[in-house]
């Protein structure tokens, strides 16, 4: 009845405040259903304490935790899982229309994993610097990719060979590829 004796104005205001308030509910849940996951992972000794979850129209298609000593490998972050299990789900290599949410800021290399599956939404709890200061520091990786090749601490060479192109023309020229 309030909203009946406001100004257009006020109704609209009020409208989007609603439609914050609950996408704001959904997030703080699924956000919450992530952190409890990256709990389990510690106390499971899995792995690291972080934890992701895919939805797609707010309903989880994947979930990802931090694998990386269970499994030998640096790339499984809780994202990457998660990622590699949505795309199985949905069999695409595409996520659009997707949200995912981590329990902690997604480093560089998630973040651009997180580019490349086309996520539409990245929602995430805790900051990089409550995440470097339980040892997991990516700030360095961050400062790194703004240097040029010439200045980072990994030796980095590139050589100009001739064939370096061919890759490329033969991609252009196919007839089988499947572009993405
Ligand atoms: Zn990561």
């Amino acid at each position: 009845m309030h909203i009946l004796r406001t100004n257009k104005f006020e109704y609209f205001c009020t409208s989007i405040r609603l439609m914050k308030n609950t996408i704001n509910n959904v997030d703080t849940l699924f956000l919450q259903k992530t952190i409890t996951l990256a709990e389990e992972n510690v106390l499971s000794g899995k792995g690291g304490p972080f934890a992701a979850i895919i939805t797609m129209n707010d309903v989880i298609i994947a979930t990802g935790t931090n694998i990386v000593t269970t499994i030998n490998d640096p790339t499984a972050h809780a994202e990457i899982s998660a990622i590699r299990e949505a795309c199985r789900v949905l069999d695409d290599y595409k996520l659009e229309g997707c949200t995912l949410y981590s329990s902690c800021e997604p480093c560089p290399m998630c973040l651009g994993a997180i580019y490349w599956a086309r996520l539409k939404r990245l929602v995430f709890a805790a900051g990089k610097h409550q995440a470097k200061n339980a040892g997991f520091d990516d700030a360095f990786i961050y400062k790194e990719i703004k240097l040029s090749n010439s200045r980072r601490h990994l030796e980095t060479i590139q050589i100009k060979i001739h064939e370096d192109k061919s890759p490329f023309e033969l991609w252009a020229r196919s007839t089988i590829k499947q572009k993405y």
